[in-house]
């Protein structure tokens, strides 16, 4: 059995591969709507602004942005977060968009390839039938 601290609440619970107890797990999917909808109407905001405006902990919102389940379009150069490879300044997730790209070009996976492939047939099926409509 793992017993692990929560970062939200510091409580110990029991960890299933998780650093955050079911308790707060709940409590951020709640927090995380409202946070949502204030971000969708108040686009270029601070995490400072929302945390007050919404009352959802920082914290909350820090890891809501870590898990890139929000993005905040911070104003230029002031990143939110850093990137944990180069430490640039990033308004999402854990890496900036080079070392994402970087990384996605060293492990191409098949869902990627199956994803493309996928696509692609689409938009020929898409020419055919624009084609077939010009025809008419
Ligand atoms: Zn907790
Ligand atoms: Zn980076």
């Amino acid at each position: 059995m793992n017993i692990m601290q929560c970062t939200i609440c510091k409580k110990p619970f029991q960890s299933l591969g998780r650093k955050i107890c079911p308790d707060c797990l709940e409590q951020i999917d709640k927090d995380f709507i409202t946070v949502r909808d204030y971000i969708y109407e108040h686009k270029q905001t601070n995490i400072d602004k929302v945390s007050e405006e919404t009352e959802v902990s920082k914290q909350t919102i820090l890891h809501l942005l870590k898990e890139g389940r929000l993005i905040l379009d911070g104003p230029e150069g002031e990143g939110i977060l850093t990137c944990e490879s180069c430490k640039k300044p990033i308004n999402s997730g854990r890496l900036c968009k080079e070392c994402q790209g970087k990384i996605a070009s060293k492990m191409q996976t098949n869902v990627d390839t199956r994803a493309a492939a996928a696509s692609k047939s689409k938009e020929q099926d898409n020419f055919k039938g624009s084609a077939k409509l010009g025809k008419h």
